[in-house]
């Protein structure tokens, strides 16, 4: 009999779904193994989530260094020193990293380092960094979360330098004067929020015809003006033609409604490609485990993220949109208690929320005015402009807006779309009003802290009954005699 560890649970990556996995199901009382070929905290602590937003509050900070002036301040311009950048945000992604590491000690969680195939459905072989290899049996359940990685254009191949994808751009060592940023999603205007803060000149080139596709139209239309104020030039509805390198950086030719369909040609210092991601199951010979990916590479999973095998579960990235590390954390829960027997465990939210770290921040949950509408709801909609926030003038903040999409009928909330400083944490008033079927005037009668921006999203939801102090209200659309909501 070849010599294997046998196991109760094996985990396969480390990202935030795998690391949530493993620590719950430690904090089940199973044995549980988790694998990673790279440091744990996978894309999220290492590449994504955590190292972005420690550049992107680098770039926070110097906007509020430049523009102290406004508010009486007279403070020297900043210097960007890239070397005490990159170590600010080391510093943040190994406190987080570390963190991880701990929680796994304390949880009984066994990690180890290597390159995980399968090579039975339960039994995993892990490539060693030594070379050695290690096979382990799992007794209940394998479970898959290895996550995902840029995707590469082959016309335009990345070198790291000059043409980089999203892993280079966290740790790029100069600030270049020039920036062509491809994709105008939600990785696009993050990375050129950071690098127009830090001093560059950045174009982003985009062929659909708003940023951040699939966000509210007027939330898309308004963060895209916020943007182009700030320095940041933004070509929709325009493809990348042609991307060459040169001696000093790369030639992009352009073409679309931003060129007047003609074809312009631009010199760039560097090019990120920022187009999408894929889901990662390449070395993981699936075969073995009688699993196979769908149309778009990803692994079909139920409601507790179990596959078609018996006893395989999956979850993050590699189970499907949307690509995000709360989706992923929660996913891993809800698998881990599922395989330690819970049978009402579930993934079944409302709504995800969604946030982009511009600045100011831009944050979603529920449905857009065009997906309620499309979903054949009569909307009620009440909007909040954040220059008539008391709390944002106070911040010299002015620039956003809340917007809230009710159904007419019911008057129920069914999606919340925010522009403003810290909407990523705003946005949570959503979540909570959506899991708990609030109605717009439920928010409007929960009495909110003054002087603060949630008040703000009192502000709207009493817009949407014409009842707002703060604003003009729009005139109330005539109410049908018998109808039942205000
Ligand atoms: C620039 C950027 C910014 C982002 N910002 C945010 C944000 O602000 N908020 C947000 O919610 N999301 C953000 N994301 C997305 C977020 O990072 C992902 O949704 C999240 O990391 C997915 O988690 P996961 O556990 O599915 O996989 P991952 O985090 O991708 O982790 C998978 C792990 O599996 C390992 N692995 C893969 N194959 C194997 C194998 N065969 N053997 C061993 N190990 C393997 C990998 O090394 C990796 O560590 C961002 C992503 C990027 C790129």
């Amino acid at each position: 009999m070849r010599n294997m560890t046998e196991v109760d649970a094996i985990v396969i990556g480390a990202g935030p779904g795998g690391y949530h996995a493993a620590i719950r199901l430690g904090q089940l009382g199973k044995k549980v193994v988790c694998f990673d070929r790279d440091e744990v905290g996978g894309v999220c602590l290492n590449w994504g989530c955590i190292p972005t937003k420690a550049l992107l509050h680098v770039g926070e900070v110097a906007r509020h260094i430049r523009e102290a002036g406004k508010i009486g301040l007279k403070v020297a311009a900043p210097e960007v020193d890239r070397e005490g950048v990159a170590k600010f945000t080391e510093s943040v992604v190994k406190a987080n990293v570390g963190g991880v590491n701990q929680l796994f000690k304390a949880n009984n969680v066994d990690f180890a380092y290597g390159e995980a195939s399968f090579t039975g459905p339960k039994e995993v072989a892990l490539k060693k960094r030594d070379g050695s290899t290690e096979t382990y049996v799992a007794k209940d359940a394998v479970v898959i979360a290895t996550g995902s990685a840029p995707v590469d254009v082959k016309a335009w191949p990345r070198d790291g330098e000059t043409i980089i994808n999203s892993d280079d751009a966290v740790q790029l060592k100069r600030i270049p004067k020039t920036m062509l940023v491809i994709g105008g999603g939600v990785i696009g205007l993050e990375f050129a929020t950071v690098y127009t803060r830090m001093g560059a000149k950045v174009l982003v080139v985009e062929m659909m015809s708003q940023v951040l596709t699939g966000t509210d139209l007027e939330i898309s239309k308004t963060m895209a003006r916020i943007l182009k104020k700030q320095g940041v030039e933004i070509a929709l509805g325009t493809k990348l033609v042609s991307l060459e390198k040169t001696a000093s950086g790369v030639k992009a030719v352009i073409n679309g409604e931003f060129t007047n369909e003609k074809d312009e040609t631009r010199e760039f210092e560097v090019a990120l490609v920022a187009v999408g991601r894929r889901p990662v199951t390449d070395n993981l010979n699936l075969a073995a485990a009688g699993l196979a990916v769908d149309e778009r590479g990803f692994l079909a999973v139920d409601a507790q993220r179990k596959t078609v095998v018996d006893g395989i579960y999956a979850i993050g990235d590699v189970a499907g949109a949307p690509l995000l590390a709360h989706k992923a954390m929660k996913e891993g829960t809800v698998a881990a208690e599922a395989i330690a027997g819970d049978a009402s465990s579930a993934y079944d939210p409302v709504a995800v929320p969604n946030c982009v770290y511009t600045d100011p921040e831009v944050a979603t949950v529920g449905l857009s005015e065009e997906e309620a509408k499309a979903a054949g709801y009569e909307l009620r909609i009440g909007k909040f402009p954040l220059l008539a926030s008391g709390r944002a003038r106070t911040m010299n903040e002015s620039d956003g807006m809340i917007k809230l999409i009710g159904d007419a009928k019911t008057d129920l909330l069914l999606g919340m779309h925010i522009i403003a400083p810290q909407a990523e944490s705003l946005i949570g008033e959503g979540v909570i009003a959506l899991e708990m079927g609030a109605t717009l005037e439920d928010i409007g009668l929960s009495i909110h802290p003054h002087p603060t921006l949630t008040e703000s999203i009192m502000d709207a939801a009493e817009a949407s009954h014409s009842k707002a102090i703060h604003v003009v209200n729009p005139k109330p659309k005539p109410v049908p005699v018998g109808a039942g909501a205000k």
